[in-house]
């Protein structure tokens, strides 16, 4: 089969790339293994951890994937991204200039660049613009720890009252202890009978309480749930991120994906890419697990590092695992003993040239980009910058393969 453009990968990175390339017309396939790391992310959308993220991405060493990009670039993609994400009917509060803060499932604030409408943030990182609120959570929900954010609103100075609810699906749900995780959650409240029965409870015990917060379980399929409630109770609802699985992460993943496939970008799911040929230095094809063979003028890697399956290591070396592409690897081993300091093996990835054009044996492959967690020589978790550097390499990939 003949495409365009192939992308190996079904994640932030590969979306991104795909809808960029294929709402110009371009004939896009997108190779993917399964489900991707969205599924466990929060979408608290990181760009640099920074008060003024951007500022901070201007100083960063030459080989940093924002370094490549460069800094007019950074701010444009940033836009660029937002837009995407918000046409793909992820709605999004931030500003790359500033960051705001969003409370994680622990109970903390944690410094962001874009988070999802709707979910509890703070502009400053100490205090919240309500002074009362109700927590309301079912009733042994596994994915939610309600203590913890009853601590972190009180130091806050938030007055707070706590409310299990128990709805007749979820009941029966918890006859079965690992059916109380927050997509099955999720999927109960799409129908509209249990949105109705929760109205009426939530309206029975938010007394004078300013604001509903909530874990972020409102709606699967249904993504009006949140907006239905807040008319239902007359109050701001707001939610708190829960522990993966995350049901936000998976609406993502699925929203870009809907967004991909109607720009008539091709999906297939379930497909490793194992082989690919190599000719005149150029890759002219790809075969998947299922024996189907794809050629292409461009092909994007954007399969993920460890986790994503794009990266493999075995403690004593770490390889690129389709292509066998030049990694950089840390020289003082992969780990250190403190578990709070960066980890090098974080930043571990394939080498690129400026313009994110695979290296391997020392030297580009003329039609092979790589974009996203694949990348080396940045550090996703002491940065803040995963979703970042995942959705910007793929935009600025995106960029040379339609202006080459
Ligand atoms: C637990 C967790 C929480 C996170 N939370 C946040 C957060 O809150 N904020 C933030 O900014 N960042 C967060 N991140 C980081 C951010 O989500 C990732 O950096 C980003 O989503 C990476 O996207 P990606 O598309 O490059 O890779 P991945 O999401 O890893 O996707 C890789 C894809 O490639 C596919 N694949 C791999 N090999 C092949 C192959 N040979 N053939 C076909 N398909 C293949 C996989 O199946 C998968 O679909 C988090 C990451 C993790 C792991």
């Amino acid at each position: 089969m003949r495409y365009d453009t192939v992308i190996i990968g079904g994640g932030l990175s590969a979306l991104m790339c795909g809808i960029e390339v294929a709402r110009v017309g371009r004939k896009v396939a997108l190779v993917a293994t399964g489900h991707s790391t969205l599924h466990f992310s929060s979408c608290s959308f990181g760009l640099y951890n920074a008060k003024n993220p951007l500022q901070a991405t201007s100083a960063l060493p030459a080989e940093h994937p924002y370094s490549k990009i460069g800094v007019e670039d950074v701010e444009a993609l940033a836009v660029r991204a937002t837009e995407i994400l918000n046409m793909a009917g992820i709605a999004t509060v931030g500003s790359a200039e500033q960051s705001h803060y969003i409370v994680t499932p622990t109970g903390k604030w944690r410094e962001c660049w874009l988070s999802l409408e709707g979910m509890l943030t703070s502009a400053d990182g100490k205090g919240v613009d309500f002074s009362s609120a109700a927590i309301f959570y079912p009733e042994g929900f596994l994915d939610f720890y309600t203590q913890f954010i009853v601590d972190h609103l009180e130091s806050c100075g938030v007055k707070v009252t706590t409310h299990a609810f128990a709805l007749p699906e979820l009941t029966v749900r918890r006859n079965n202890p690992t059916e109380m995780r927050s997509v099955a959650v999720a999927r109960a409240l799409d129908k509209q009978e249990n949105i109705e029965a929760l109205a009426q409870i939530i309206s029975q015990n938010v007394g004078s309480a300013e604001a509903v917060i909530m874990p972020a379980v409102l709606g699967f399929d249904n993504l009006d749930v949140r907006n239905r409630l807040e008319r239902d109770v007359d109050r701001q609802i707001l939610c708190v991120p829960t522990l993966p699985p995350s049901v936000e992460g998976v609406k993502a993943e699925r929203a870009l994906r809907r967004t991909f496939e109607s720009m008539g970008g091709t999906i297939f799911m379930a497909h490793t890419a194992v082989e690919y040929t190599l000719e005149q230095e150029t890759i002219t094809s790809i075969t998947t697990s299922k024996g189907v063979t794809l050629t292409a003028d461009d092909f994007v890697l954007a399969s993920g590092s460890f986790i994503g399956g794009g990266l493999k290591g075995d403690g004593k070396r770490i390889e690129e695992a389709l292509f066998g592409l030049d990694t950089l690897t840390p020289e003082d081993g992969y780990t250190t003993r403190n578990i709070f300091e960066a980890q090098p093996f974080m930043s571990c990835g394939v080498v690129v040239d400026n313009s994110f054009k695979a290296v391997k044996g020392g030297k580009a492959i003329e039609n092979l980009y790589a974009c996203g967690a694949v990348l080396a020589a940045y550090n996703p978790v002491k940065e803040g910058c995963g979703a970042g550097v995942a959705m910007l390499s793929a935009l600025k990939v995106a960029d040379d393969i339609i202006n080459r």
